[in-house]
């Protein structure tokens, strides 16, 4: 007999009408919850539930830089099923691929921490305060990046938000843990998504193959699945007594300086 690992959980995603929100809220359903999918691109957000099932699924238009439209998403979950159990904060942008430190660009920078920093903040005070109303020991699962580590993984401004992103989750870890709510957050390497896509202006395989050429693991490519995958384990029962983790999901990139280490294994060490 099959075990689905969220079954009679509500989970909201947030980002979910693509890239890795839509393959988290797919996967999530999969697995016996009921997912809202929340975004602002509204015909793919449909469309996704469509596919997923209306029985198991909803869609809700939510800009997270608006605080009263995440409210309002979070009430929604809570008034149509009951209960709130996982929030996946996944929603994010990266911003002018190209703006360097010395072009920076103020409004830019504030967009992206507008949507990265204070949309995952408002995320997390919503389902908290909605999960404790209640006494739901749930889970809190953002999406930060390798960029929460490492310069070089983006724009400057794109990189300081996903660093604020995994202090937001170490913080909230600390503040929630009296109430038996988990907060993490999973870390991806380069994924080919419209966001990867639309900033390199390639096309989504010649994305890939750039990850590829520069990633530390061979023989296999990061697919929004793969990361999927990392945040039903933090969402999970399976991740009981894990909270304030950041889950990379990067082939060991983080891990490794592979420059020197591809140097090496090309000279034959
Ligand atoms: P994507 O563009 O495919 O998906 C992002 C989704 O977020 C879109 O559906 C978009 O409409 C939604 N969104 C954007 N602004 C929003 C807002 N204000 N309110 C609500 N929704 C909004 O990109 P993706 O690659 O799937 O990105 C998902 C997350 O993964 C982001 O947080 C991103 O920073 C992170 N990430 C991506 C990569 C990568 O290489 N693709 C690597 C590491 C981390």
């Amino acid at each position: 007999m099959t075990t689905l690992r969220l079954e009679g959980k509500v989970a909201i995603v947030t980002g979910a009408a693509s890239g890795i929100g839509e393959a988290a809220a797919r996967l999530f359903a999969a697995n016996g919850a009921t997912v809202v999918v929340a975004d602002i691109q509204d015909r793919l957000g449909h469309e996704v539930v469509a596919s997923i099932g209306p029985d198991k699924s909803i869609y809700v238009h939510c800009d997270v830089t608006d605080e009263e439209q995440v409210k309002a998403a979070v009430d929604h979950a809570v008034s149509a099923y009951g209960r709130l159990d996982i929030m996946y904060s996944n929603a994010g942008v990266l911003g002018s691929p190209f703006a360097g430190i010395l072009d920076l660009d103020k409004q830019e920078m504030d967009r992206v921490m507008a949507v990265n920093v204070t949309g995952t903040a408002v995320a997390i005070k919503h389902a908290a305060r909605a999960m404790v109303a209640r006494g739901v020991r749930g889970s809190i699962v953002c999406t930060a990046s390798v960029a929460a580590h490492q310069g070089g993984h983006g724009p400057a401004a794109y990189v300081a938000s996903k660093h604020a992103v995994l202090g937001l989750v170490r913080a909230a870890a600390g503040e929630l843990g009296q109430h038996g709510i988990r907060v993490n957050c999973v870390s991806p390497y380069g994924v080919a998504t419209p966001m990867s896509s639309a900033a390199s202006g390639l096309a989504s395989e010649a994305v890939e193959g750039m990850f590829c050429a520069v990633a530390n693991l061979k023989g296999v490519a990061l697919r929004a699945g793969h990361v999927a995958e990392a945040a039903l384990f933090l969402a999970s029962e399976e991740a009981a007594y894990v909270s304030g983790h950041d889950l990379v999901v990067d082939g060991g990139n983080t891990a490794v300086y592979s420059a020197l280490a591809q140097l090496m294994s090309s000279a034959g060490f």
